[in-house]
């Protein structure tokens, strides 16, 4: 017996993009389901992350259209981030499904890895990554930048998969366990992996978005990088006493220094230097404390446990 497949979509402000992605989709969803790949109860569930424009009315459409079954979806109550928004439509769609695909709502990821995604499933893989095999698309910047990003997270003692976007199949059992991490802060990326289960990997080009534009403007995309390391790992405010240390004993040793310089006669009249550790030092503890702040403020989301996203509408369950 094929088992039941939903693709989890998180979509906000896509109303140009969706019936361009819903048409490629169907043309992929009944190929699988003629070839016995997945069940023919398998679907496409649409995740309206509050958005402005009229993606919720176009879900709907697609949802009522008559001549298929095949699109479903959830709207949130607000705008909640492309983060919480996949946790939503993944929490949602395991009461459903057997295994779930996420993928963005701009075809960026290659519908076609889905097949080789199924066949690692039917190995045996819990998880299985999209991994994009090569960055041609993207600017110079932002390939130089993800690759600095991706090592220094490695350093961090973060375990991530390297050009691994939210591109992934999980089994049912995977995300039911996803469903145990109770944190507010979410790098679904870095999170995954700590699931642990079998799971491999299938390489994919990433394609230009169609239409539209992207929503993740240097701004968000800086947030969401220091959301990764700052979610995930202490090393920075480790990173900090060390230099915190580090600092006190070359003050130390500057000391002795100039107790014996003097001692000898010479003065030291730097009014230069004086001035500039007074500004390096300052400087570094302005550092520390933002660092510090930052997870003293994660700490405060956390304990706060808010919901990390409220369902609005569930498709699925509005219809007999
Ligand atoms: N997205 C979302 N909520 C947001 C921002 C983005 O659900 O607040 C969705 C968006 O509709 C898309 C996916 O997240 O399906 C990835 O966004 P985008 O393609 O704009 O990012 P990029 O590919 O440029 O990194
Ligand atoms: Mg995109």
């Amino acid at each position: 017996m094929a088992e039941t497949l939903y693709l989890v979509i998180p979509c906000y402000n896509e109303e140009e993009m969706l019936p361009i992605t819903a048409k490629a989709l169907m043309k992929k969803m009944d190929g699988l389901i003629a070839e016995g790949k997945v069940s023919s109860d398998s679907k496409v569930m649409f995740v309206d992350d509050g958005s402005k424009d009229n993606t919720w009315e176009v879900i709907q459409k697609l949802h009522d259209m008559p001549q298929t079954n095949l699109f479903t979806g959830i709207k949130l109550s607000r705008n909640k981030g492309h983060q919480n928004a996949l946790l939503a439509g993944l929490m949602t769609a395991r009461k459903y499904a057997d295994i779930l695909i996420s993928m963005d709502a701009d075809l960026q990821d290659d519908i076609n890895a889905i097949d080789g995604m199924l066949e690692k499933r039917a190995e045996g893989c819990e998880i299985v990554y999209g991994v994009r095999s090569s960055r041609e698309t993207d600017t110079a910047f932002k390939r130089n930048t993800a690759r600095s990003y991706y090592k220094m997270l490695e350093f961090m003692g973060v375990e991530i998969t390297y050009d691994h976007a939210d591109y992934r199949l999980m089994s049912k059992r995977a995300v039911d366990a996803l469903a145990e991490f109770k944190e507010v802060n979410l790098f679904l990326r870095g999170m995954v992996p700590m699931v642990g289960y079998k799971s491999d990997i299938v390489k994919y080009e990433r394609n230009e978005r169609v239409a539209g534009e992207s929503k993740y403007p240097l701004k968000k995309m800086l947030a969401f990088a220091v959301e990764g390391i700052t979610s995930l790992s202490v090393k920075p405010i480790r990173f900090i006493t060390a230099l915190g240390v580090f600092i006190f004993v070359i003050s130390v040793i500057m000391l002795i220094y100039f107790l014996f310089t003097k001692a000898f006669g010479s003065t030291v009249k730097g009014w230069a230097s004086t001035i500039t550790s007074v500004w390096a030092l300052g400087g570094l503890q302005m550092l520390a404390i933002g660092v510090i702040g930052e997870y003293i403020g994660k700490i405060y989301l956390e304990t706060k446990a808010r919901p990390k996203f409220i369902v609005d509408i569930n498709l699925e369950e509005t219809q007999a």
